[in-house]
């Protein structure tokens, strides 16, 4: 099939010279590239032969469909689909039924180790899989297919990384997450609920760039979006290290932006770059708009993070035990307890989680 460069298909879209330049300096900031590399990321993306991407859903609410779609400026949806020739996503294209899994199949065969698969939704696995079907065959069976013939997986979301909501107890359809459904395969877990867009355009463009998927984590998640706690990067944090804390909704803390802690913020012991990617066109994240985060990118964070609005039960790193409210009193005003403080942070991430410079070939 003949595919129009990249350059011809952003032009066809409307999305200009200037913009596409925008794209790749986000791109950039969003790997925690060293600003020299814009010429040589924007350089590869017009050099791009536009591989096929398939996006397969299977137990999802689209709700990472709709957050790449919804996503506007930067123009990361109207680049990331001409990025790559988009040939199946049930949700958006054109095609159906018969006409659809033609498309499907086609792929399959004739760009096998080529294409780059996306799986959003998580994959039952109880009674042969039987609990999720498209077109007769099981999600597992189609997963199994579609992904061990890709060049690239990338599993969106809570659900298709490690099972997200669907796999909550009691799970009677036996969900899973798309790793531990294909053992096997290599996948890059891009965590969330839903997933951000900005992260997974800048994987791809990673892919198209360097050839390779970026740096990951012990969770196949790429370090550049999940090296981080929240919690280090939090505009609220310095209430934390003062011991100023919400302790109701709409109280003084509450208009003052103070520490969300006691209302169950969860950035303590979240990874995650939400604080500096953020939603909607970037204009803020949950804890800016008052809001604790719940954690939506940790492992199995509906069993493990919730209740929601419950804090965190204690604040390891001191010796013993403490709580947020008795290390923010016992800091206020000293500069060695601050540094104490800040010590928390090092301690609650894991090892293997430390942020580590990302090397491109
Ligand atoms: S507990 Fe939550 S609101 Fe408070 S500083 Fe940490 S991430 Fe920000
Ligand atoms: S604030 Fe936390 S729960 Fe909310 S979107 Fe960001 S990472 Fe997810």
């Amino acid at each position: 099939m003949l595919r129009s460069s990249l350059p011809e298909a952003l032009r066809s879209r409307g999305v200009s010279r200037r913009r596409f330049i925008d794209f790749c300096s986000a791109m950039v900031a969003t790997l925690a590239l060293p600003e020299r590399y814009l010429a040589a990321v924007a350089d590869a993306l017009n050099r791009t032969d536009r591989p096929v991407l398939v996006w397969l859903e299977f137990q999802d609410c689209a709700g990472n469909t709709e957050s790449m779609l919804r996503s506007d400026d930067p123009p990361v949806a109207d680049v990331v689909l001409e990025l790559l020739s988009w040939e199946y996503h049930e949700t958006i294209m054109a095609g159906a039924g018969k006409q659809a899994e033609a498309a499907l199949k086609r792929v399959v065969e004739q760009e096998a180790g080529k294409y780059i698969a996306v799986v959003e939704g998580a994959v039952p696995t109880a009674d042969g899989g039987v609990y999720c079907t498209i077109a007769g065959r099981t999600a597992l069976d189609i997963a199994r297919e579609v992904c061990t013939h890709a060049a690239a997986t990338i599993a969106v979301g809570a659900c298709a990384w490690d099972g997200g909501l669907v796999r909550s107890a009691p799970n009677p359809t036996g969900a899973v997450g798309l790793q531990e459904a294909v053992p096997g395969i290599k996948v890059v877990n891009l965590g969330g609920c839903p997933h951000n867009v900005a992260n997974t355009a800048a994987v791809i463009v990673h892919y198209l760039t360097f050839h390779q998927m970026p740096a990951l984590d012990q969770y196949n998640r790429p370090l550049f979006a999940y090296g981080r706690l929240i919690h280090d990067q939090c505009e609220r944090r310095a209430h934390y290290d003062a011991g100023q804390f919400v302790e109701e909704w709409g109280d003084e803390g509450s208009r003052k932006g103070w520490c969300l802690y006691k209302m169950g913020c969860k950035g303590p012991d979240a990874t995650y770059n939400c604080p500096t990617v953020r939603w909607n066109s970037g204009t803020s994240w949950p804890v800016k708009s008052g809001h604790g985060c719940i954690a939506c990118a940790s492992h199995r964070f509906w069993d493990v993070m919730s209740p929601f609005y419950k804090p965190l039960p204690k604040v390891p790193g001191f010796g013993v035990d403490v709580t947020a409210e008795e290390i923010g009193w016992g800091v206020v005003g000293g500069v060695a307890a601050l540094t104490a403080a800040h010590a928390v942070a090092s301690v609650f991430r894991p090892k293997e989680e430390v942020p580590k410079e990302d090397k491109p070939a």
